[in-house]
Order: C-alpha cells, then structure tokens, then sequence
C-alpha cells in the first residue's frame, strides 16, 4: 500500500467506495463521476502507479484485471457492447497514480473516443 494513494485507501476501506468485485489480488468499484450508465475501475492490489511502472511480475495481474473486466460486463449485462480502457500519463488524462482499468457500457460508445 502507498501511504497517500486514493485508490490504496479504497482498497483498506479508509475511503468508502461502491466496491462491486473483490479477491485476494483485484479490487473493483463504481467510478464517482460516471462516463457512461456502468462505469466500473477495476485495480490490482499491488500499487502500480502506471503502465509505465509496471514490470515483468506484474504480467500475471495485468492479465487479471482484464478477465475481471470480462465477468463484471457479463454480470452488469454489457456484452452487447463495453470498453476496457486504460489512461497512462497525464497526456491520457490519468488523473490518480494507481493503475486501474476502466470498464464502460451501457450506452453505444464512438471511436476514435478522443
Ligand atoms: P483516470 O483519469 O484514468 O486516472 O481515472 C480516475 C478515475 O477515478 C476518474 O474517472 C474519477 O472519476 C475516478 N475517481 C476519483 N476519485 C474517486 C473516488 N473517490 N471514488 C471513485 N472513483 C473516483
Ligand atoms: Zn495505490
């Protein structure tokens, strides 16, 4: 845990969150100002400030919060349709320093997003 990481402090319950999905390794809550009408982060436990931070021993949990990204648009009824997204670096509008992957659906999504 990072002392003074947001997400660090959702996963210890420091901060109160609508946490949606939980295990030993990922955590997953409702993102508090939603894009779209399901609008889930799914994070590792492990703080990784980026993708730019991550190493070779992460492979194996940047995988899984992928396929907790696919059971969450299963259990949420998005597979008509959802994005993964993952911003790195404040050019790609990364706002808080703990890697997270954005799950959006619920609505038809454009491309390019922008
Ligand atoms: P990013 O801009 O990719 O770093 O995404 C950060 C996301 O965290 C944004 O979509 C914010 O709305 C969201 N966010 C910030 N603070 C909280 C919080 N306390 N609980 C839930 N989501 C948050
Ligand atoms: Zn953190």
């Amino acid at each position: 845990m990072s002392a003074d990481c947001l997400f660090c402090k959702i996963a210890a319950k420091q901060i109160t969150s609508r946490m949606v999905y939980e295990d030993d390794d990922v955590f997953a809550f409702e993102d508090i100002g939603p894009q779209a009408p399901t609008h889930i982060l799914i994070c590792p436990r492990k703080h990784i400030a980026s993708l730019n931070e991550a190493a070779p021993e992460d492979q194996a949990i940047l995988g899984k919060v992928q396929l907790v990204a696919a059971e969450l648009a299963r259990k949420f009824n998005l597979l008509s349709g959802y994005r993964t997204v993952l911003n790195t670096g404040p050019g790609a509008g990364q706002s808080v320093f703990h890697l997270h992957l954005h799950l959006l659906g619920g609505r038809s999504l454009h491309w390019p997003p922008g």
